[in-house]
């Protein structure tokens, strides 16, 4: 039999955050590899009984790929889930060109990435009319060095929301690059570990000043996201440009002005 292999985005850590798509892909599924701690829990509530399930922490790229087609010699459905979603910090390309050149399906299903759950779990948002459209993922230089021109200085620049992945041990690194970029001091800067967890979830807001001392008076030290942009906290502003999307004096497709436009 040669089955096929879905590279699965198992969403932020709560159950519920997965799609249904996954769901029903992990329902049916002859066996599971997951990434970590951080699937375990989604992995053993919805797999049938039997699946084999496999933990990939101490697995190398080789073992997993090994792993992976000896399952798709057994069974039709098997699953390698991931956090968030595959194609960030997933190693995807890696996982999946060996099995092209073996011959074997294989196809991804998208995932609730963890710069959302944890937006979604401050009450955020990530854009904002005339303040920001634009959102920025990525991560500080640590073992995987950063590729030209996207050094945190550089992206930092732009004043747009910065989710930064992979970078809460480094913290220290993204104040020195936000700072260099010219963000003021009291920067509202937004911590979230764990987002989505139920029960494990800890928000820390503070400004680009004390957020590292915030951090670590919490104990906040990994599984974390760190959001800069100047839309945080807008929830408590006065002044707030309306988006035109829901502005009566603006016509759309859907919809016609109500009123005539504010000057
Ligand atoms: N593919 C994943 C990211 C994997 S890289 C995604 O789309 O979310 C791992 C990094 O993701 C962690 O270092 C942390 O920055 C972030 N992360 C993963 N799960 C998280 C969660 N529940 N809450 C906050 N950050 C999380």
């Amino acid at each position: 039999m040669a089955g096929k292999i879905w590279f699965v985005g198992a969403g932020p850590g709560d159950p519920d955050l997965m799609t249904v798509k996954a769901r029903r892909l992990l329902e049916q599924a002859g066996a599971v590899l997951f990434a970590g701690s951080l699937v375990d829990q989604a992995a053993t509530l919805y797999a049938p009984a039997g699946c084999v399930i496999r933990d990939s922490k101490d697995m190398t790229l080789e073992e997993m790929t090994a792993w992976l087609l000896d399952q798709a010699s057994r069974h039709a459905t098997v699953l390698r889930l991931q956090t968030g979603d595959p194609g960030l910090y997933g190693a995807l390309i890696e996982m999946t060109r060996p099995l092209t050149a073996a011959g074997i399906e294989w196809a991804v299903v998208p995932g609730v990435s963890s710069a959302m759950a944890s937006m979604a779990a401050a009450g955020e948002t990530l854009t904002l009319p005339e303040v920001t459209q634009t959102v920025i993922l990525t991560r500080v230089a640590g073992r995987t060095p950063m590729p030209p021109g996207e050094d945190l200085e550089s992206l930092a620049a732009h004043k747009a929301t910065l989710c930064i992945y992979l970078s809460i041990t480094l913290l220290h690194k993204v104040q020195d690059a936000l700072r260099a970029a010219g963000w003021a001091e009291e920067a509202p800067i937004l911590v979230v570990q764990k987002a989505s967890w139920p029960g494990e979830e800890k928000i820390i807001r503070g400004t680009l000043a004390d957020i590292k001392h915030k951090c670590q008076a919490e104990k906040v030290g990994s599984q974390a996201m760190i959001v800069a942009s100047p839309t945080l906290g807008a929830a408590d502003w006065t002044d707030l440009a309306r988006s035109k999307l829901y502005d009566p004096s603006f016509t759309h497709r859907f919809r016609k002005a109500t009123e005539t436009p504010h000057a």
